[in-house]
Protein backbone atom coordinates (compact mmCIF):
# COMPACT_ATOMS: atom_id res chain seq x y z
CA UNK A 1 0.00 0.00 0.00
CA UNK A 2 1.23 3.26 -0.95
CA UNK A 3 0.76 6.16 1.72
CA UNK A 4 1.76 9.75 2.06
CA UNK A 5 1.80 10.89 5.66
CA UNK A 6 1.37 14.63 6.12
CA UNK A 7 1.83 16.03 9.91
CA UNK A 8 0.66 19.28 10.25
CA UNK A 9 -0.26 21.30 7.14
CA UNK A 10 1.86 23.78 5.39
CA UNK A 11 -0.91 26.35 6.01
CA UNK A 12 -0.64 26.37 9.80
CA UNK A 13 2.84 28.09 9.19
CA UNK A 14 1.73 31.06 6.93
CA UNK A 15 0.27 32.94 10.77
CA UNK A 16 3.35 31.44 12.24
CA UNK A 17 2.04 28.47 14.04
CA UNK A 18 5.44 26.82 14.20
CA UNK A 19 5.49 24.46 17.44
CA UNK A 20 7.03 21.39 16.80
CA UNK A 21 4.29 18.89 17.38
CA UNK A 22 5.61 15.58 16.29
CA UNK A 23 9.08 14.08 17.25
CA UNK A 24 11.36 12.89 14.74
CA UNK A 25 11.23 9.51 15.99
CA UNK A 26 7.46 9.58 15.76
CA UNK A 27 7.86 10.83 11.92
CA UNK A 28 10.29 7.89 11.00
CA UNK A 29 7.81 5.21 12.18
CA UNK A 30 5.55 6.74 9.14
CA UNK A 31 8.06 7.17 6.51
CA UNK A 32 11.63 6.86 5.43
CA UNK A 33 11.93 9.43 3.11
CA UNK A 34 10.45 12.75 3.21
CA UNK A 35 10.64 16.68 3.91
CA UNK A 36 9.72 19.23 6.67
CA UNK A 37 10.74 21.63 8.69
CA UNK A 38 11.92 22.16 12.71
CA UNK A 39 9.94 24.03 15.51
CA UNK A 40 10.09 27.77 14.75
CA UNK A 41 11.13 26.52 11.12
CA UNK A 42 14.46 25.36 12.24
CA UNK A 43 15.98 24.59 8.94
CA UNK A 44 15.14 22.57 6.08
CA UNK A 45 14.66 18.58 6.65
CA UNK A 46 15.17 16.13 4.36
CA UNK A 47 15.12 12.47 4.79
CA UNK A 48 16.89 9.75 2.76
CA UNK A 49 16.71 6.23 3.38
CA UNK A 50 15.70 6.89 7.01
CA UNK A 51 17.84 9.01 8.27
CA UNK A 52 16.75 12.68 8.92
CA UNK A 53 19.05 15.76 7.92
CA UNK A 54 18.50 19.11 8.72
CA UNK A 55 20.05 22.00 6.82
CA UNK A 56 20.13 24.90 8.92
CA UNK A 57 20.20 28.86 8.55
CA UNK A 58 24.01 28.53 7.87
CA UNK A 59 23.73 25.70 5.43
CA UNK A 60 25.17 23.42 7.68
CA UNK A 61 24.25 19.49 7.35
CA UNK A 62 23.30 17.96 10.31
CA UNK A 63 21.65 14.47 11.57
CA UNK A 64 18.86 14.92 13.42
CA UNK A 65 17.59 12.05 15.46
CA UNK A 66 17.31 13.91 18.94
CA UNK A 67 13.61 13.32 20.78
CA UNK A 68 13.21 16.72 21.22
CA UNK A 69 13.24 17.69 18.04
CA UNK A 70 9.99 18.50 16.59
CA UNK A 71 8.78 19.39 13.97
CA UNK A 72 5.19 21.59 12.89
CA UNK A 73 5.23 20.07 9.44
CA UNK A 74 6.42 17.54 7.28
CA UNK A 75 5.67 14.93 4.72
CA UNK A 76 7.12 11.28 4.43
CA UNK A 77 6.42 7.92 3.02
CA UNK A 78 7.79 4.28 2.81
CA UNK A 79 10.22 4.76 -0.56
CA UNK A 80 9.14 2.39 -3.55
CA UNK A 81 10.39 4.61 -5.85
CA UNK A 82 9.77 3.36 -9.73
CA UNK A 83 12.17 5.01 -12.92
CA UNK A 84 10.79 7.02 -15.11
CA UNK A 85 13.33 7.73 -17.26
CA UNK A 86 16.88 9.53 -17.72
CA UNK A 87 17.11 13.12 -17.93
CA UNK A 88 19.56 15.53 -19.42
CA UNK A 89 19.98 19.18 -18.77
CA UNK A 90 16.44 19.31 -17.11
CA UNK A 91 15.66 22.72 -15.45
CA UNK A 92 13.37 22.87 -12.17
CA UNK A 93 10.80 24.75 -14.32
CA UNK A 94 10.39 22.02 -16.93
CA UNK A 95 10.12 19.22 -14.34
CA UNK A 96 6.08 19.54 -14.40
CA UNK A 97 5.75 19.11 -17.88
CA UNK A 98 8.55 16.10 -18.43
CA UNK A 99 6.87 14.19 -16.24
CA UNK A 100 3.19 14.38 -17.61
CA UNK A 101 4.71 13.46 -21.35
CA UNK A 102 5.39 9.98 -19.56
CA UNK A 103 2.44 9.96 -17.01
CA UNK A 104 -1.12 11.14 -15.74
CA UNK A 105 -0.29 11.84 -11.91
CA UNK A 106 -1.88 15.22 -11.75
CA UNK A 107 -5.04 14.64 -9.52
CA UNK A 108 -2.64 12.63 -7.50
CA UNK A 109 -0.03 13.09 -4.41
CA UNK A 110 2.96 11.54 -5.95
CA UNK A 111 6.65 11.33 -4.52
CA UNK A 112 9.56 12.24 -6.64
CA UNK A 113 13.29 11.56 -6.54
CA UNK A 114 16.15 12.71 -8.72
CA UNK A 115 19.65 11.41 -8.66
CA UNK A 116 22.42 12.71 -10.74
CA UNK A 117 24.83 15.18 -11.44
CA UNK A 118 23.28 19.15 -11.31
CA UNK A 119 25.22 21.58 -12.77
CA UNK A 120 23.33 23.98 -10.93
CA UNK A 121 21.41 24.39 -7.85
CA UNK A 122 19.75 26.96 -6.20
CA UNK A 123 18.69 25.82 -2.30
CA UNK A 124 17.76 28.13 0.45
CA UNK A 125 17.17 27.65 4.12
CA UNK A 126 15.66 29.71 7.32
CA UNK A 127 16.77 30.51 10.40
CA UNK A 128 15.19 29.14 13.61
CA UNK A 129 12.51 31.68 15.02
CA UNK A 130 11.69 32.45 18.17
CA UNK A 131 8.67 32.80 20.10
CA UNK A 132 6.53 35.03 19.16
CA UNK A 133 6.66 33.50 16.22
CA UNK A 134 6.71 35.73 12.38
CA UNK A 135 4.52 34.70 9.54
CA UNK A 136 5.99 32.63 6.77
CA UNK A 137 5.94 35.69 4.59
CA UNK A 138 8.53 37.70 7.27
CA UNK A 139 10.88 34.44 7.62
CA UNK A 140 10.65 34.14 4.29
CA UNK A 141 12.66 37.56 3.58
CA UNK A 142 15.14 36.49 5.92
CA UNK A 143 16.01 33.46 4.05
CA UNK A 144 19.62 32.40 3.35
CA UNK A 145 20.24 31.32 -0.50
CA UNK A 146 23.09 28.81 -1.63
CA UNK A 147 24.34 28.52 -5.01
CA UNK A 148 26.19 25.38 -6.21
CA UNK A 149 27.63 24.04 -9.32
CA UNK A 150 28.73 21.03 -10.51
CA UNK A 151 26.99 18.74 -7.43
CA UNK A 152 26.01 15.28 -7.36
CA UNK A 153 23.10 15.18 -5.03
CA UNK A 154 19.47 13.76 -4.64
CA UNK A 155 16.21 15.87 -4.35
CA UNK A 156 13.27 14.27 -2.88
CA UNK A 157 9.73 16.19 -2.89
CA UNK A 158 5.56 15.45 -3.71
CA UNK A 159 3.72 16.68 -6.25
CA UNK A 160 0.01 18.01 -4.76
CA UNK A 161 -2.77 18.72 -7.30
CA UNK A 162 -3.42 22.04 -7.40
CA UNK A 163 -6.15 21.75 -5.72
CA UNK A 164 -4.85 21.04 -2.37
CA UNK A 165 -2.83 24.12 -2.10
CA UNK A 166 -2.79 25.53 1.13
CA UNK A 167 -2.79 22.30 3.05
CA UNK A 168 0.34 21.31 1.06
CA UNK A 169 2.30 23.46 -1.79
CA UNK A 170 0.20 22.83 -5.14
CA UNK A 171 2.85 21.41 -7.73
CA UNK A 172 6.15 20.31 -6.48
CA UNK A 173 7.78 20.85 -3.43
CA UNK A 174 11.68 19.62 -3.79
CA UNK A 175 14.49 19.47 -0.96
CA UNK A 176 18.09 18.54 -1.91
CA UNK A 177 20.83 17.00 -0.14
CA UNK A 178 24.35 16.33 -2.06
CA UNK A 179 25.54 13.17 -2.22
CA UNK A 180 28.53 13.77 0.49
CA UNK A 181 25.66 14.92 2.51
CA UNK A 182 27.53 18.57 3.66
CA UNK A 183 24.88 21.26 1.41
CA UNK A 184 21.26 21.16 0.88
CA UNK A 185 18.06 23.34 1.28
CA UNK A 186 14.64 24.34 -0.34
CA UNK A 187 15.06 24.18 -3.99
CA UNK A 188 14.43 27.49 -5.76
CA UNK A 189 16.04 26.30 -9.05
CA UNK A 190 18.27 23.74 -10.31
CA UNK A 191 19.60 22.23 -13.56
CA UNK A 192 20.31 18.66 -13.89
CA UNK A 193 23.00 17.59 -16.24
CA UNK A 194 22.86 14.42 -16.26
CA UNK A 195 20.32 11.63 -13.92
CA UNK A 196 16.99 9.93 -13.29
CA UNK A 197 13.65 10.48 -12.35
CA UNK A 198 11.67 7.94 -10.51
CA UNK A 199 8.27 8.57 -9.09
CA UNK A 200 6.05 6.99 -6.53
CA UNK A 201 2.06 7.34 -6.49
CA UNK A 202 0.17 7.41 -3.63
CA UNK A 203 -3.16 5.94 -3.20
CA UNK A 204 -4.06 7.31 0.17
CA UNK A 205 -3.08 10.45 1.82
CA UNK A 206 -2.86 9.93 5.26
CA UNK A 207 -3.06 14.02 7.19
CA UNK A 208 -2.20 13.79 10.77
CA UNK A 209 -3.18 17.11 12.59
CA UNK A 210 -1.89 18.67 15.94
CA UNK A 211 -5.03 18.33 17.90
CA UNK A 212 -3.18 18.52 20.92
CA UNK A 213 -1.80 21.96 20.45
CA UNK A 214 -4.56 24.52 21.37
CA UNK A 215 -3.13 27.58 19.17
CA UNK A 216 -3.61 25.55 16.64
CA UNK A 217 -7.13 23.97 17.37
CA UNK A 218 -8.33 27.87 18.35
CA UNK A 219 -6.75 29.52 15.03
CA UNK A 220 -9.03 31.32 12.46
CA UNK A 221 -7.41 30.42 9.13
CA UNK A 222 -10.19 32.54 7.69
CA UNK A 223 -7.99 35.76 7.83
CA UNK A 224 -4.84 34.40 6.86
CA UNK A 225 -4.28 34.77 3.04
CA UNK A 226 -2.78 31.21 2.46
CA UNK A 227 -2.52 30.41 -1.12
CA UNK A 228 -0.82 33.79 -1.31
CA UNK A 229 1.84 33.54 1.73
CA UNK A 230 2.11 30.04 0.12
CA UNK A 231 2.82 31.36 -2.91
CA UNK A 232 5.43 33.66 -1.77
CA UNK A 233 7.32 31.91 0.21
CA UNK A 234 7.37 27.93 -0.92
CA UNK A 235 7.50 28.81 -4.91
ZN1 LIG B 1 10.53 23.16 1.65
Amino acid sequence: MSELFQHGTLALLVPGLLEGTMSIQDVLKHGDTGIGTGQGLDGELIVLDGTAYQVNGEGKVTVVNDTDFKLPFCDVHFANFKLLKAAKNLKMTDVEKTVFEDVDYRNVFFGVKITGNFSKVKARSVNKQDKPYPSLTQTADQQSVFNHEDINGTIIGYYSPHIFNGPAVGGFHLHFISEDKTVGGHLLDFELADGEISLQPFETLNQHFPVDNQEFMSHDFEKDDIASAIDYAEK
